[in-house]
């Protein structure tokens, strides 16, 4: 099946950062969101990446005018009605994305794929709120999606192969690295990368090394670009204990249970980078301070 035209909805993060690949990939590309303001906003964060793009020289500015004459950001989901596919990326909360599917499944075309972007929600029960399971698929964008090249593409049960098999070349097409794997919680990544970090902090709290020293040791022990306390930090502690969660209630193994030290965290709204504190303590962003949260 070829793919023409693609829809996005949501242009927050990562939705954003999906249309402008698609856009920059030769796609005409349809974006829905909420409201006009947010249509704006979005859309401002395209155009400002591509120009810094242009000023570091890795874009031509026709290029960027090429790839903007592609972008249409409306808030009139009809406008989805001629795509091929549909990638959704709005708030990562079951009734809201199955209220779009709803809403989304008499106007997509019939033979249209359906994808959504969720991190931690079933593709099966999102699949459900439509009346095309069969054509329903997850495609899991790594942020940030422009510089990031790898994408899971997630099948359940019911998911036709010439489905996932398309959307496999349309990944290909967008110049990134795609994986197969199935509808289980944390799919690959975050099966593997959660109870890791959730690991590093249950080290941390036995006393087996201090932040800095669990972070030196697996950057320099283990070749990782970043060690487990700077990649939370910068993932989201919030985001860490939500998906943690998602993968405890799945499949109730210790290892996937939150350490207390993080629930407080969140609970404190510590949630790393984002708010400033985290494992880090980011008020010099040029030099953040390391956080000493074990005292008595
Ligand atoms: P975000 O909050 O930055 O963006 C979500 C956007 O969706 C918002 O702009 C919101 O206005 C819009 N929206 C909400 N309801 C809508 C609707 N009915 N119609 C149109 N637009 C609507 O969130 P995000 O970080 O971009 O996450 C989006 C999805 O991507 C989630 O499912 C999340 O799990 C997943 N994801 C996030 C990351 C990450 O690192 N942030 C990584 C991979 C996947």
């Amino acid at each position: 099946m070829e793919i023409r035209e693609i829809g996005v909805v949501g242009c927050g993060l990562m939705g954003s950062g999906i249309a402008q690949v698609c856009a920059a990939s030769g796609f005409p590309t349809v974006v829905v969101e909420a409201t006009q303001e947010l249509c704006d906003r979005g859309l401002g964060n395209i155009v400002k990446r591509l120009e810094r793009a242009v000023q570091k020289g890795s874009l031509k500015a026709p290029e960027k005018t090429a790839i903007e004459g592609r972008l249409r950001v409306t808030t009139d989901q009809t406008k989805l009605a001629n795509c091929d596919i549909v990638i959704e990326a709005i708030i990562e909360r079951i009734e809201e994305k199955n209220r779009l599917w709803r809403a989304l499944d008499p106007i997509l075309k019939k033979d249209a794929i359906l994808a959504s972007n969720t991190s931690s929600i079933s593709i099966t029960e999102m699949m459900m709120a439509t009346s095309r399971p069969q054509r329903f698929i997850g495609v899991h964008f790594m942020n940030p999606v422009p510089v990031m090249e790898l994408v899971e593409v997630i099948r359940t049960i019911v998911t036709d192969q010439e489905v996932f098999d398309s959307a496999i070349a349309f990944v290909r097409k967008l110049g990134k690295q795609p994986v197969r794997t199935s509808d289980r919680p944390g799919f690959i990544v975050n099966r593997i990368l959660v109870p890791y970090l959730l690991d590093a902090i249950r080290a941390l709290e036995e006393g087996v090394g201090s932040i800095e020293d669990i972070d030196k040791s697996m950057r320099l022990g283990c070749g990782h670009p970043m060690g487990p306390f700077v990649l939370l930090d910068f993932v989201g502690l919030d985001t860490t204990y939500y998906i943690s969660n998602v993968l405890f209630e799945e499949f109730k193994e210790p290892r996937f249970a939150a350490p207390s030290l993080l629930k407080r965290m969140v609970i404190a709204g510590w949630h790393g980078k984002k708010t400033g504190r985290g494992f880090y303590d980011y008020s010099d962003p040029n030099s953040p301070k390391v956080m000493d949260l074990l005292r008595l």
